[in-house]
């Protein structure tokens, strides 16, 4: 007999926890994709519409609650989106700043069950320094990469065409199959399905794991 896959319902996410550093993460994850982007990005609309709530994210940039890591549970047990701290806020004081790019390096580098970074860039502005970073970092490790091209809404389809190739095209010279790139807009919800799609592929396999890498899917 065969069963259907589980699938996630993006409109079930919940706030689960915020971490100011590796040990304060939830233990109990078996996959996490986590966001990243620069300030002013468009992460954090991304983050409400893929999950077609209006206030999901915002929680990162309450003043008082400037977290390292805010988790949030997909209706699955042990799937989890992380929000990752909008780089360059210019509000954040440089102590803090330092905090979060010292925590922020210790989630990257440490944390097993991350899957995938999702990285977000205004399709106007893309590959800035910050990003140029993230990308080093996930062709050094191996971690899959999903680029999200924002705002799309703020161009003409010739230059979101043009710019989404050339994006990819100097991308996948770098990264190969582990990287995949699309265009995307929170204020016209373009390319939701595409990014809920590329996000159940990805995770379903490890609903139902006991947390580590089976022989299926371990990258050694
Ligand atoms: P974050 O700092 O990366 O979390 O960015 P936000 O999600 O808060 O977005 C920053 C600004 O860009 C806000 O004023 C949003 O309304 C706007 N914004 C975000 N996504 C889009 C989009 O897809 N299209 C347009 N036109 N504006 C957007």
């Amino acid at each position: 007999m065969t069963t259907n896959p589980p699938a996630i319902h993006f409109n079930q996410t919940r706030f689960c926890i915020s971490a100011a550093k590796l040990s304060q993460c939830p233990s109990d994850s078996t996959a996490e994709i986590a966001f990243a982007g620069r300030s002013n990005a468009g992460k954090s609309s991304a983050i409400n519409v893929l999950t077609q709530q209006t206030k999901l994210a915002r929680t990162s940039k309450t003043p008082g609650r400037t977290q390292l890591l805010n988790f949030f549970d997909l209706n699955l047990q042990g799937l989890r989106i992380v929000d990752l701290p909008g780089y360059g806020y210019a509000k954040v004081p440089v102590a803090m700043k330092e905090h979060w790019q010292k925590h922020l390096d210790e989630y990257l580098q440490k944390r097993e069950v991350l899957r995938c970074v999702v990285l977000v860039m205004d399709i106007r502005h893309p590959m800035k320094e910050f990003d140029e970073m993230m990308v080093q970092w996930c062709q050094n490790t191996g971690m899959r990469l999903h680029v999200l091209l924002t705002k799309a809404d703020k161009l003409k389809r010739g230059p979101v065409q043009s710019t989404l190739l050339q994006v990819r095209k100097a991308l996948k010279e770098r990264l190969g199959d582990s990287v995949s790139v699309q265009a995307f807009s929170a204020l016209k919800h373009t390319g939701v399905q595409e990014l809920q799609q590329l996000i159940s592929e990805l995770m379903i396999p490890w609903y139902g794991s006991d947390g580590y890498a089976t022989d299926e899917h371990s990258t050694e």
